[in-house]
């Protein structure tokens, strides 16, 4: 793969607006209103749109929100969009096909196409051009203008997408063509999430980015890749940028060949197991080698060793010819040698529900796998893995699982072998590498969570067909190669703006190769802190040491690798356990359960476990109960403190008073639920709810049996207005006393307003308000509107109350 990826991977649209005025950065507001475009009129007419109809509005977007776009942001900064430099074959006859079909009108121009490489320049120049302008206010005001502008195209986009996949959903799985308009609505996509990230780089540091729905064009990209549609969802609700999913529709998962054939839409199921039916694989399909356990010899068996209070790890031994020598298996005590733990996802083949035996050729190729992570002088090195270590035998099963947690914490290290992962390798750009490991089967299920979370610093490798890869050298390893594509490039033939902006050209040719001297300088001036006045200093080094950063940065796909990092990090995030930092241990349950997010289980009453685990608390009762529920309410009243802001979580609670403060599952397949972590309020747990300190407003109207879903409420002089903002709403109880919002930010509440539980006020004790969870709400400043004071509801704002939801 190229390693910028918009040479290799690039969308290639056909060129349709030709007939439409320029739109740029003067007309671009209005520029809608002068062609008649409503999105809300079109979404009404459904899918009662003629294709002429359709074909008009793709040109009209591409001319809106393509070109237009991007002269609005370029026009600023003083520069001009040739179409020549964005569409290839503009003035020839070429008739090479493109990836995607237009309709019957348009066929006549499906020589001339819209080529995402020709951006590469234009960015790299706009980077180029502001790094050297030092106007604070004018960055300010761009970048403002910028967000602004994204915004709104990110507003109707996302219409025009619900649009289109409600009326015009994909066929044939995503065979088919993807319609000219669908394309196009992709290319805004990108386009924005490139205009976003170049606009960052050069006017602000501030984090955040634009939420699309998942369009048409990038679903079919998906499916077409072998990805099922339950996967595609959880991919959506995972992936930051449409641009990685865009990346990640360009990776073949066809060669897994799992059956996906019972997954839906909400659900993929293929790395499920079923165990009456589930099959170990051979390492090829074509072998047939016989099964091996652990031999019947002097050594103490796996069982014997939990029994005794310790983990058994296994050796394997081999002899003679691949095909017909001996395989045996030696078991011993963990402490005996470092050991390797294996994860692996059972759906890969790895796994053997009914003997704690492997096939031969399985286990020769595991123990070579472990043997690379060491010098010979270790081999065979001796690993756990659970197909063998954890026996059938219910009693000692349940103590192997007990002691899973101390399994791979005391494992020297931890690797991961995940098929696809070993198919395709990681050794591209960090950024792609990244990605894959975010979308990789290994990361959607539960239980390798705790594996990725508890394995040692730095000990976590993983397998590809190159060896095993150290998490240190995929996360942050020298694979970034954004100047060397700026040196290819800048002045080169293929760069046709170096004679639009030749001073630009020239200042990039100058710092690239005057660049060790400016990083020396640089580090002069920062061991000088001499770097806010720089005293006229015409060889100031600043402006060129971050035009390179942010260009290198760019060109390797600085945001997207961020995105994976952020992913990478958090699943390396070491759950503390019992720790001292009152705070930290109380966001362990926030975070281990942020990164439980978009994952899969067989069972779900693993979770529980999983979590327990992550908590450091002994499963040993959690394994007594069956119900999820039961597990869960065991896991949370050991857990002592909690963020308070995970009363505002959106998943699924337990339900039982006393316990709806608390999740029922992580797991929860959405965009929207963050469970929330909070370094300045902490709840604790007692037997009535969560005990928490936090702003609210207290109801006092004398309903109390019912609160409308929209309401005006008056306290002291101000007015707000508070609406339901989700759908749960738990039994009311009859004690009821009164209501209240509990408030996450009491602070904001004048200015932005803030995100609420609603709660049944069932009576006080000690200064405590013992309150029970009903549902969320949004409460936000008021606009005065004097006609509307009848049915508002006095309230009384509570600055910093305890309550104890549950
Ligand atoms: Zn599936
Ligand atoms: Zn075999």
């Amino acid at each position: 793969m190229d390693p910028f990826l918009l040479f290799e991977e690039r969308l290639l649209v056909p060129y349709l607006c030709a007939e439409y005025e320029e739109c740029n950065e003067h007309n671009f507001i209005d520029y809608a209103k002068t062609y008649g475009f409503d999105v809300a009129t079109l979404i009404l007419k459904g899918d009662n749109h003629s294709a002429k109809d359709l074909d008009d509005l793709a040109a009209f977007l591409q001319a809106w929100l393509v070109f237009g776009l991007l002269r609005r942001v370029l026009g600023p900064s003083d520069m001009s969009v040739r179409l020549e430099d964005l569409v290839s074959g503009l003035n020839s006859d070429e008739t090479e096909s493109v990836n995607c079909k237009p309709g019957n009108e348009l066929s006549e121009l499906q020589h001339s196409r819209v080529d995402t490489a020709g951006l590469v320049l234009y960015f790299m120049y706009w980077i180029a051009k502001e790094s050297h302008v030092d106007d604070p206010e004018r960055r300010d005001r761009l970048w403002a203008q910028h967000v602004a502008t994204l915004k709104m195209t990110n507003s109707v986009v996302n219409d025009l997408i619900a649009w289109r996949s409600r009326y015009y959903p994909i066929q044939d799985g995503g065979k088919g063509d993807v319609p000219v308009l669908d394309s196009i609505i992709l290319s805004i996509v990108l386009l924005s999430e490139y205009v976003l990230a170049t606009s960052r780089a050069i006017f602000s540091d501030h984090s955040w980015s634009l939420e699309w729905g998942l369009d048409n064009a990038l679903l079919s990209r998906l499916l077409r890749a072998g990805w099922c549609p339950g996967e595609a969802t959880v991919l959506h609700n995972k992936f930051i940028h449409s641009t990685s999913l865009y990346i990640v529709g360009g990776f073949d998962r066809h060669s897994l060949n799992k059956d996906h054939s019972r997954c839906s839409k909400d659900e993929c199921v293929a790395n499920n197991i079923d165990e009456s039916v589930y099959k170990t694989k051979h390492v090829s399909d074509d072998c047939n080698c016989a099964h091996v356990g652990e031999a019947n010899d002097n050594h103490p068996s796996a069982s014997q060793l939990l029994r005794e209070g310790s983990i058994p790890v296994i050796k394997v031994y081999s002899s003679g010819s691949r095909s017909r020598g001996k395989v045996t298996i030696s078991v011993q005590d963990y402490t005996k040698a470092p050991y390797v733990a294996i994860s692996h996802v059972w759906s890969d083949g790895l796994g053997n529900a009914n003997a704690n035996t492997l096939p031969r050729c399985q286990l020769r190729r595991l123990q070579g796998y472990v043997n690379c992570l060491y010098p010979k002088s270790f081999h065979p090195v001796p690993f756990w893995i659970d197909t063998i270590c954890v026996p059938l035998e219910r009693q000692v099963r349940k103590t192997a699982i007990r002691r899973m947690g101390q399994t791979y914490k005391n494992a020297d290290s931890v690797l991961v072998i995940d098929s696809w992962l070993n198919q395709t390798g990681l050794d591209g750009p960090r950024a792609v590498d990244l990605l894959k490991v975010k979308s990789c089967t290994w990361t959607q299920r539960l239980w390798t969570l705790q594996e990725a979370l508890l394995a040692q610093a730095n000990q976590l490798y993983f397998q590809t067909p190159e060896g095993p890869l150290v998490e240190s050298e995929l996360a942050y390893g020298p694979r970034d190669m954004g100047i060397g594509i700026m040196e290819r490039i800048i002045g080169s033939e293929d760069d046709n703006l170096h004679e639009v902006y030749p001073d630009v050209a020239k200042t990039m040719i100058l710092a690239l190769s005057n660049r060790h001297d400016i990083e020396r300088k640089v580090s002069k001036y920062l061991d000088d802190k001499i770097y806010f006045d720089h005293g006229g200093d015409p060889d100031y080094p600043f402006r060129n040491f971050h035009m390179l950063r942010e260009i290198n940065s760019w060109l390797s796909h600085g945001f997207i690798l961020v995105e994976g990092r952020n992913f990478f990090n958090n699943m390396r995030w070491r759950a503390a356990g019992k720790s001292n930092a009152p705070f930290i241990e109380a966001n362990t349950l926030s975070v281990v359960g942020e990164s439980m997010k978009n994952r899969m289980t067989s069972k779900a009453e693993d979770e529980p476990l999983c979590l327990a685990t992550l908590l450091g608390q002994d499963p040993k009762d959690i394994l007594e109960e069956k119900s999820v529920q039961e597990r869960m309410k065991l896991v949370v009243s050991r857990i002592g403190h909690v963020s308070a802001y995970i009363i505002f979580s959106r998943c699924q609670r337990i339900d039982e008073e006393g316990y709806r403060w608390a999740p029922l599952s992580f797991r929860e397949n959405s965009k929207m639920y963050s469970p929330g972590v909070s370094f300045t309020t902490v709840g604790q747990v007692c037997d009535k709810g969560l005990l928490v300190r936090l702003g609210g407003i207290v109801l006092e109207n004398d309903d109390t049996h019912n609160v409308p879903s929209e309401f005006l409420v008056s306290v002291g002089s101000d007015l707000l207005f508070a609406r339901i903002d989700g759908e749960m709403m738990y039994p009311g109880r009859p004690v009821c006393k009164g209501w209240a919002l509990v408030l996450r930010d009491s602070n904001g509440l004048s200015v932005t307003g803030s995100e609420a539980v609603l709660v049944e006020l069932l009576g006080e004790d000690d200064g405590v308000f013992l309150a029970a969870f009903r549902t969320h709400y949004y409460v936000s400043p008021a606009i005065q509107d004097s006609a509307r004071k009848e049915g508002i509801i006095p309230g009384r704002i509570m600055g910093n109350q305890q309550w104890c939801v549950g």
